[in-house]
């Protein structure tokens, strides 16, 4: 509703009144249309309801004794009084009218027509505003959970039972607050509602949480020791999650909706879980790709050679070395590493690491002898020394 709409109703009319009826009259003239189409003797009707809705509307301007000054000589500065209210319209003063004024005057804060009327509505019955009141959905908080999986299951997915501890109601009172056997009262001061209207000058009221009861409307005399009164506890339940392929370690991971349960039919929270990995004896990660470490002879690396490399899932591949590879160097096997996102796989990572034995058999060492001859005078420290 605006105030142009405002400024277009004949409030007199409304109510079936003259212009210059008295206070009295005017109320009179209310109570009758308002119980005549009051919503509760007249369910389902919204022909009924809107006239309500005017009526109150009307006895909410020229019922009172202020505003209905100012409604008057507003009407009066439009000439005939009655006529429509034509918006943009200037103020005979070349002043542009300001409807905000009225309301400003006598309303102090929260202005518009809209709230004073849903509040009186809001404020009719007590009943009316507890359905109001409960009636506000809430969403469930976020939790976070941290669970330890095994390194196949984070390259493969895995899903997990997750034990959850939530916010509940008490056990031991129900979340009354109240001692076992004991009831809580209902709040003197509000009368249960919760909310109590406060007055914010002139006819206008706002409604207020009710400090007596902190909003709760229920007064609780004698506390439940469990939960100190407060009506909280705490709640396990288990909830299966699934942890998606390629996830590593410390990976905060949030599966929507899985958190705690909204209230009044709010949504739910949504669920952090922070993955820990367990390491692999043979593997290691490195982003989307498996890397290991493969020991091969000095002979295999100089003279090149196919080896055999376990991969994650069990089946071996063959990497191919060439002669003269050294320690260190890197072969890449496509596709045998974990799986990205988008469910592409990345590569293993195959590090070959020259090793030396330890002892030699006699053959062995005579054999290796003859290679110190064949190549004897090459030093590979020598460039190390320049001067
Ligand atoms: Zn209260
Ligand atoms: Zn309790």
């Amino acid at each position: 509703m605006t105030n142009t709409d405002w400024a277009n109703k004949d409030f007199y009319r409304v109510l079936g009144v003259s212009k210059d009826a008295s206070a009295a009259d005017i109320k009179k003239a209310y109570r009758k249309l308002a119980r005549a189409n009051h919503p509760d003797s007249n369910p389902g009707n919204a022909a009924a309801e809107e006239r309500f809705k005017a009526v109150a509307e009307a006895y909410d301007v020229v019922g009172d004794e202020e505003k209905r000054k100012k409604y008057d000589e507003m009407r009066t500065l439009f000439g005939s009084g009655y006529g429509p209210f034509r918006p943009g319209t200037g103020s005979p003063e070349g002043q542009p009218f300001d409807l905000g004024d009225i309301f400003g005057g006598a309303g102090g804060p929260g202005g518009g027509l809209g709230d004073i009327l849903g509040g009186m509505f809001g404020g009719g019955g007590a009943g009316t505003r507890r359905t109001t009141r409960s009636s506000a959905s809430r969403r469930g908080a976020d939790i976070e959970t941290t669970t330890t999986i095994g390194f196949t299951d984070a390259i493969d997915g895995v899903t997990v039972s997750l034990r959850l501890a939530s916010e509940a109601p008490c056990p031991d009172c129900r979340g009354t607050g109240a001692r076992p056997g004991s009831m809580p009262r209902v709040c003197p001061e509000c009368e249960g509602v919760g909310m109590r209207a406060a007055s914010v000058g002139g006819a206008f009221t706002l409604n207020e949480t009710c400090p007596s009861c902190r909003g709760r409307g229920m007064i609780v005399d004698d506390p439940c020791p469990t939960c100190n009164g407060s009506g909280r506890g705490l709640s396990d339940r288990t909830i299966q999650a699934r942890i998606p392929a390629g996830v590593r370690d410390g990976q905060r991971i949030k599966l929507r909706g899985k958190g705690a349960p909204g209230e009044h039919g709010g949504p739910a929270g949504d669920l952090y879980v922070v993955v820990r990995v367990k390491p692999h004896p043979v593997f290691g990660r490195s982003g989307d790709n498996l890397t290991i470490t493969v020991p091969v002879s000095f002979d295999e690396a100089a003279l090149g050679a196919e080896i055999k490399v376990p991969t994650l899932l069990g089946v071996p591949v063959t990497v191919r070395i060439p002669a003269g590879t050294p320690s260190g160097r890197t072969f890449r096997v496509r596709g045998r590493g974990a799986t990205r996102k988008d469910g592409t796989k990345g590569d293993l990572l195959v590090t070959v690491e020259v090793q030396v034995p330890a002892a030699l058999s006699d053959e062995a060492r005579a054999a290796v002898q003859a290679y110190r001859e064949a190549t004897g005078g090459v030093d590979l420290r020598s460039g190390m020394f320049a001067s």
